[in-house]
């Protein structure tokens, strides 16, 4: 049959082969369910009060997932690298008091079997989308995996590399449109929603938008956030700080713990409006 769009879709993400679409389960959080699920937290785990505050936060804003970033990728050598395994340590232990499931980014082969004997669920980032070694690896570990778009990536090269881990057995994938990089100057990626309903008609994988790393600019994330949930989007993740103008890594496109707090209750009315199941809050 010929396709209705001019991409060919590889078999095991393709969403004819499973129509009713993929529930992925992070550590009891479903997402690609009925709920339009959060995840937020700072890009980078910098320190113990940072972290804390910021999960405590953002879980009585509503988040039902915490980020954090361990081993970062930087694009200067010189910028700070991450905490790495201690802040793997610092992730599980406010998992312990908040009950937040953790995702973490992983950039090499070689990390995955430590971060994932600390993190609920795996995130490949837009450097490694087609670091196929590492998507295979992923693919072999039992965790979820947050597999996010390539800057420079098409559709169909995004689902090429969910179906490399697909091919391992692993099927608890969720993809994040992040941004891609075109012409424009005045924000940091283009954040291409109209990927959201093009891979929710293509695939049976949930979807989920980055609008922090979309943007780059703290102030047009509530907007991009808003218009994500209307879009059709199975979820968002965010950067959230304590203290952005502080931050070690992408504080201009970290919200404050205010502006978090601020943006979910607007969330909360969109999803009203559209009858989707947000929080409990
Ligand atoms: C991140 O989520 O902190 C990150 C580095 O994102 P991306 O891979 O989309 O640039
Ligand atoms: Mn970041």
């Amino acid at each position: 049959m010929k396709p209705d769009v001019g991409i060919s879709v590889p078999s095991k993400a393709d969403r004819k082969s499973r129509m009713e679409g993929t529930k992925v389960n992070v550590s009891g959080i479903t997402v690609g369910g009925s709920e339009f699920i959060v995840i937020a937290g700072p890009c980078a785990v910098e320190n113990k009060d940072q972290l804390f505050e910021t999960a405590r936060s953002v879980k009585s804003g509503g988040a039902r997932i915490l980020r954090g970033g361990a081993f970062k990728p930087r694009s200067s050598p010189y910028s700070f690298q991450g905490m790495g395994e201690d802040a793997l340590k610092l992730l599980s232990d406010i998992r312990k008091e908040t009950g937040l499931p953790v995702v973490t980014e992983v950039m090499d082969t070689r990390q995955v079997e430590l971060i994932a004997s600390y993190a609920d669920m795996l995130q490949v980032g837009s450097r490694n989308m087609q670091n196929y070694p590492l998507l295979k690896e992923v693919g072999m570990s039992k965790k979820p995996v947050l597999l996010k778009r390539g800057m420079m990536a098409t559709l169909e090269e995004f689902l090429l590399a969910a179906e490399y881990i697909l091919n391992q057995g692993n099927d608890q994938i969720i993809l994040c449109e992040r941004g891609i990089r075109t012409f424009e100057t005045s924000t940091r990626n283009t954040l291409d929603l109209s990927a959201v309903p093009m891979l929710k008609h293509l695939t049976h994988l949930p979807v989920i938008v980055d609008p922090s790393h979309g943007t780059g600019l703290r102030w047009m994330v509530p907007s991009l956030a808003k218009a994500a949930m209307a879009v059709g989007a199975d979820g968002l993740i965010m950067e959230v700080h304590n203290n952005p103008e502080a931050a070690l890594c992408d504080g201009a496109q970290s919200l404050s713990l205010e502006e978090f707090a601020l943006l979910m209750t607007d969330l909360k009315k969109i999803s009203m409006a559209i009858d989707r199941e947000f929080g409990n809050f």
